[in-house]
Parts: structure tokens; sequence; C-alpha cells
């Protein structure tokens, strides 16, 4: 599994704002760590920084030694977001399928199919995203990222957009696909609890600019 590492890697946007301080950070593969701060703080800035969606404007960010985009290239890296972007005039199943095509994968549609039963889908594999309520919908997205087996797992408040009861579930039944295929993910939330009920670590970030405030381990009775 690879290990990220932020060597000094910090943003200040065009206009000046910096959103991120320079930040040092590891993470081990297979590990799940949470980063949680307030809203504005700059938490997306840093999960997108390491999805190799927008560069650091200062250090560096490595996953194994490559870059994000390097990475990203090989199809080696998935993402959630709060806003599930499925393409929605194509099924859960074509979603998945298309996350196959773009990343040089083989599409195996019992594979798809079983990866759509396990994250609760079965039987709405055809259904359209439109169809499905949120929740459904971050389930799909969960499917999609996870399909394409990545080596690195990013997610930003993935469970933010739904219900209270179905945030409970999504946040019981998700995570364990990727723990016990040994994916290391990040996650951004701004909710101690999620975190402490998702992660093995939970990074607590300082208002904008981001600064590490704390960084603690989650003894984990279930991992
Ligand atoms: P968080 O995820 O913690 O809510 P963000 O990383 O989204 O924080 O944003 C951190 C700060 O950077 C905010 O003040 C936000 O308005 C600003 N910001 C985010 N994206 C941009 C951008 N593309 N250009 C300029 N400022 C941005
Ligand atoms: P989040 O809190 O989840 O990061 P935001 O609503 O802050 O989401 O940002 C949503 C999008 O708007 C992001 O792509 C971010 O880059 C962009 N954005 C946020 N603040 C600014 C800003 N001040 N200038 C330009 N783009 C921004």
């Amino acid at each position: 599994e690879p290990r990220v590492l932020v060597a000094g890697a910090g943003k200040v946007y065009p206009d000046g704002l910096e959103a991120v301080a320079p930040l040092d950070l590891e993470f081990a593969g297979g590990s799940t760590t949470a980063l949680v701060g307030p809203s504005g703080c700059g938490k997306s800035t840093l999960l997108r920084m390491i999805a190799g969606l927008e560069d650091p404007t200062s250090g560096s960010i490595t996953i194994d030694g490559d870059s994000p985009h390097a990475v990203a290239e090989r199809g080696e890296l998935a993402v959630a977001f709060q806003d599930p972007s499925l393409l929605p005039w194509r099924s859960v199943r074509q979603n998945a399928a298309l996350a196959l095509t773009l990343t040089h994968r083989e599409v195996d549609r019992a594979a798809i199919d079983r990866m759509i039963a396990r994250v609760g889908l079965d039987g709405f594999g055809d259904a359209r995203p439109a169809a499905l309520s949120g929740g459904m919908r971050q389930r799909a997205a969960i499917a999609r990222a996870l399909i394409t087996e990545p080596r690195l797992l990013l997610l930003d408040e993935p469970f933010g957009a739904v219900d209270e009861l179905t945030r409970q579930d999504l946040i019981a039944e998700l995570p364990p696909l990727w723990r016990e295929r040994g994916t290391t993910a990040l996650l951004v939330t701004h909710s101690i609890s999620e975190a402490a009920r998702i992660a093995d670590r939970i990074i607590v970030l300082s208002p904008r600019p981001a600064r590490v405030v704390a960084d603690v381990p989650v003894p984990r009775g279930d991992a």
C-alpha cells in the first residue's frame, strides 16, 4: 500500500489567500485518516492537492515516491466527494463500468454487480442516479470508487449530504469495504464523531490557514 508524504506542502491561492500553511504529514499504507477542522479551514484544498487536482504553492506531495498526477494517471487513485458526480444519463452499473474504462481496467460485469451488492444497492444496477435517494447515490459513488481497486481513496465529506439516520447506516456499512481491502484512505469531515467512527487516526486542523493542532490515533476494536 502506498505511503503518502506531504513535505512542506502549502497553498496560497492566486488572490493571495493562504488556505493551507506548509504541512509535514505522513500517512501509512492501509490506514484511514480523518482530516477534521472548521468549515473553510483548508481541508478540501489539502485533499485536492493530494489528489493532484490542485498544485501546492510550496513543498511537495508524493505517493510512494510518485507525484499525485502520476498515480492518478495510472488509475490508482479514486475520489468520492460530498456531491457524488455520477453521470446522470448512465445507470449505476454503467457509471461503475465507465470508471473501469477510464482507468484502463477490464470491465467485468459480474465484479461490478458484486460490488453494487456489497454497497447495498442490489437490484439497483439499472437505476439512474436521479432515481436514487441521496444515501443511495453516496453508495453508488463508493462502489464506483472501489471497483477500480484504488491504492489511495480520497473522500471529501462523503456522508455529508444525507439525513442523520442514513448517515449512520453509511458510516457503519461502507468503511469496512475499503478497510478489508487494505486501501489507504483519507477522509475530510467537519465531524469529530464521524471521524472517530471511521478513521484509525484523526488530524485536527486549525482555522485557515490549516495547521495541525492535534494528531491522535483512534483505538479500533473492529479493525
Ligand atoms: P474546507 O474544505 O476546510 O471547508 P477549503 O479548502 O474548501 O476549506 O477552503 C479553504 C479556503 O480557501 C476558504 O477560505 C475558501 O474560500 C478558499 N478557497 C477554496 N478554493 C479556492 C480557490 N479556488 N480560489 C481561492 N480561494 C479558494
Ligand atoms: P468545501 O467547503 O466543501 O470545500 P466550498 O463550498 O468551500 O466547499 O467550495 C466549493 C468549490 O468552490 C471548490 O471547488 C472551491 O475550490 C471553490 N471555492 C471556494 N472558495 C472559493 C473562492 N474564494 N474563490 C474561488 N473558488 C472558491
